[in-house]
């Protein structure tokens, strides 16, 4: 029986570990399928406070990781693929393992999000790819594309330039979800070409198990069009990881789920932190304050309920 577990090792999961840790209710972290979160799939963060010159994603994921393991917190591999939430103490099941818990805190994080097609889902890691931080330098003076039009889409192309010969922004409408200074960046780079407003139909060639072109429509002329590229990156935003707690944690429509009172969620002694339960802010700094909350919320809980 375990005081804390804590679903995810992200931003908000490892800050959530090195409170519970430090307030020594032992927590076990469970890594989830994507350890380290997003900021392992990013390169230089330049506004997480207390870095002057910037740090890396990996690197500052790391550092916490280093922080939260010196004050006692474990870290099991795996994803979670099931959790009992009715009666504590909770249950929780990750591969071979199942654990039994007195609070829960659930920092599962987001993932991103894909067009839907069939030919994406065949070519995935052989030309398409969700992560340009991972994939770029696989694409070296290459003719690229990405899809999109919000800050992943400019921080992806942008991040891009450094390989490619030239990036192409296909996005669905004229206007763009960008913040103006990431749009703005990414207009000043000669690399980067826009076209809008297209939707990509098909990616070529799943015969071939490689991306050789994406056949575009123009949502206003309805004319298709076929776009020579060897590489496909979909910036198109994320999912929250909730599918497990479905039908036991309230979540709104897009299944992020819904806190009160700090991180409660509807059910008493569980907890969300970070990206599951933000789709307004989604930084580094929020998840790590919402972590922080979290285990302060479970510590308060246990106090209360162990009296
Ligand atoms: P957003 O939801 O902001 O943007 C998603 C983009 O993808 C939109 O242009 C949207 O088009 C398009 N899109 C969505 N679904 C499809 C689809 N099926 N086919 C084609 N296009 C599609 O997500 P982001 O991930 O870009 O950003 C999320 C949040 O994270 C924002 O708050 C952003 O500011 C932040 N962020 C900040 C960064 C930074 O500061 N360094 C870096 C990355 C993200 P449409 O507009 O038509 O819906």
């Amino acid at each position: 029986m375990h005081k804390v577990i804590i679903i995810g090792s992200g931003c908000a999961g490892l800050t959530a570990a090195i409170y519970a840790a430090r307030a020594n209710l032992k927590p076990v972290v469970i890594d989830g399928h994507e350890p380290g979160g997003q900021l392992t799939l990013t390169t230089m963060v330049e506004n997480f406070p207390g870095f002057p010159d910037g740090v890396l994603g990996p690197e500052l994921i790391e550092f916490m990781r280093k922080q939260a393991q010196r004050f006692g917190a474990e870290f099991r591999s795996g994803a979670v693929s099931s959790v009992a939430l009715k009666h504590r103490p909770f249950k929780i099941e990750a591969g071979k393992e199942a654990f039994e818990a007195e609070t829960l805190i659930v920092a599962a994080g987001a993932s991103a999000r894909l067009l839907g097609l069939d030919s994406e889902k065949k070519l995935i890691g052989h030309g398409v790819s969700t992560c340009a931080t991972c994939d770029g330098y696989f694409f070296r003076d290459k003719e690229i594309a990405v899809v999109g039009g919000g800050d992943t889409a400019m921080e992806e192309a942008t991040h891009l330039t450094r390989f490619a010969k030239r990036v192409t922004i296909l996005n669905r409408r004229n206007q763009f979800r960008a913040s103006k200074i990431m749009l703005d960046r990414a207009k000043a780079n000669d690399k980067i070409k826009f076209l809008t407003p297209v939707v990509v139909e098909e990616v070529l060639d799943p015969a071939k198990h490689d991306v050789e072109a994406v056949k575009l429509r123009n949502v206003e002329n309805n004319k298709t069009s076929i776009l020579p590229i060897s590489g496909l990156f979909i910036g198109i935003g994320h999912e929250p990881n909730t599918k497990i707690f479905r039908g036991q944690l309230d979540m709104d429509e897009a299944g992020y789920l819904k806190t009160n009172k700090g991180s409660r969620t509807n059910v008493d002694g569980v907890f969300a932190a970070g990206d599951v339960q933000d789709k307004t802010y989604r930084q580094a700094v929020t998840a790590a304050g919402s972590g922080c909350m979290a285990a302060m919320d479970a510590e308060r809980f246990l106090e209360a309920y162990s009296h």
